[in-house]
């Protein structure tokens, strides 16, 4: 089964994925201080985002009722991430998380829980509020997830401990000095 879920990943778009233990995902509270303004877009906006989406504790919790999780990556350019257009981008992850869940789901007996990259409301709702912070249902079920980040998940220990190059970007970098750029997400099941 391991193998299979790698090349599905591969097959709906991803660059690479493992299979990891959840004992390797760390969660620091103090990393969902990087989401609040003017770090992230859709902070407060979401209900994926904090401070309306569960809280680090909570996600530690959720995290240690899975033994593995898929994790996989997307590269892209820092141009186009850093660009006007990004949200095209972080859509991939979405999409790509989405398809594993019911691919996992198909599989047995999991109730796979997929993380993202970046906020929800940007990728799906744009210039709407978002629907469950006024009360009623997403507009996008299927496909709205919370990122990794927004739950204190330390993407960049993550990256490493599998291998993976990462360089840290923000709004105000300049594309030209970032010398590779990716996107991650993952399912627990
Ligand atoms: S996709 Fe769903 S959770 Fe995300 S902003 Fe839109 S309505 Fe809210």
């Amino acid at each position: 089964m391991n193998q299979g879920l790698i090349e599905r990943a591969k097959a709906l778009g991803a660059d690479d994925a493992r299979l990891i233990s959840t004992d390797v995902i760390v969660v620091e509270p103090q990393l969902i201080e990087l989401c609040k303004s003017p770090g992230c877009e859709g902070y407060g906006k979401s209900a994926n985002c904090p401070p309306h989406v569960m809280s680090p504790k909570e996600a530690i919790f959720l995290i240690n009722n899975y033994h593995q999780a898929l994790v996989f990556k997307t590269h892209h350019s820092p141009e186009a991430l850093l660009g006007e257009k990004h949200h095209r981008e972080f859509r991939k992850i979405f999409l790509i998380c989405s398809a594993l869940e019911r691919k996992i789901a198909r599989l047995g007996d999991y109730s796979p829980f997929g993380l993202g990259a970046g906020s929800c409301k940007p990728v799906f709702c744009e210039k709407s509020p978002c629907a469950v912070l006024e009360g009623g249902e997403c507009r996008h079920p299927e496909l709205a997830r919370p990122s990794m980040e927004a739950l204190g998940v330390n993407v960049f220990k993550l990256a490493k401990a599998v291998g993976w190059e990462i360089h840290r970007m923000v709004r105000s970098s300049d594309p030209g000095k970032i010398p590779s750029a990716m996107l991650m997400g993952m399912v627990l099941f």
